[in-house]
């Protein structure tokens, strides 16, 4: 049997039977993987500790192909990401990223850019002073992810008309935003065009900027307080309607009561 070798974050890990683990696998080379690591909570080691949610490891693991539970060989912490593990605030903001990965990634599904675009806001977040950046990390993370995987929002044309969005659509909700539909709606369209929601154009400008921006760079850009609370509930919906499925991550990480 091939040894495979890959860095990875995990994503998910559940018990199975007495001593054993299934664990999900978000890796560079491979995509998303799933394996089994046996006996590995008989005792306390750093194998055990290295399986944990949102550690970014070396792994290595027996492949077949046309099997779909690997057999995890080792693995090596390369960052343990302690200071989100040690911040139930960052924690769970960081698992509902993992969720929202794991529920819409295929698996074998190979995307180095997410990968590192993934690895890049874990680091963000774990030296991260101020929490409320990272839910700006989020719904970036959230944005070009969606786009990624298929469901890339329409910001440049009304997807009613198809006509470039003109100067008296700037300001204050002069257009909309069509969650199902995913894109944008001019000032023409916007009167009697159902499930819109009204949007300044400053959430576009901010949208398309997140598409394409280093993140690195996050310090430096920044939304009206109002605005970033209306971009957060919008790729919230989005994320809702475009995976087809409430994650259950989601209300934990926003202190949504249901
Ligand atoms: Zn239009």
């Amino acid at each position: 049997m091939p040894l495979n070798t890959t860095d990875a974050i995990v994503l998910k890990s559940i018990n199975l039977g007495e001593a054993d683990k299934i664990i999900t696998f978000f890796t560079r080379r491979y995509g998303k993987i799933q394996g089994v690591a046996k006996g590995v909570r008989r005792i306390k080691s750093r194998f055990g500790a290295s399986l944990e949610p949102l550690t970014y490891i070396n792994l290595i693991y027996f492949g077949k192909e046309n099997v779909n539970l690997y057999k995890i060989n080792t693995s090596d912490i390369l960052e343990p990401f302690n200071k989100i593990k040690e911040d139930f605030d960052k924690l769970k903001k960081s698992l509902f990223l993992c969720d929202l990965v794991n529920s819409t990634l295929r698996e074998l599904d190979v995307n180095i850019k997410i990968f590192e675009l993934f690895l890049n806001i874990l680091k963000i977040i774990n030296r991260s002073k101020e929490i409320e950046k990272i839910d700006m990390l989020l719904d970036i993370f959230s944005l070009r992810f969606l786009s990624a995987s298929g469901f890339a929002p329409k910001l440049n044309n009304c997807i009613h008309c198809n006509s470039p969005l003109l100067k008296g659509d700037k300001g204050d909700y002069a257009i909309g935003f069509h969650i199902l539909k995913g894109g944008v709606v001019c000032r023409e369209c916007l009167n009697g065009s159902e499930d819109v929601v009204r949007i300044n154009s400053g959430i576009i400008n901010f949208m398309k900027k997140a598409l394409t921006m280093n993140i690195l760079n996050i310090d430096r850009i920044s939304l009206p307080h109002k605005m970033e609370i209306e971009l957060h509930k919008i790729i919230l919906d989005y994320i809702n309607i475009h995976i087809d499925r409430k994650l259950k991550s989601y209300d934990l990480a926003f202190g949504i009561r249901s």
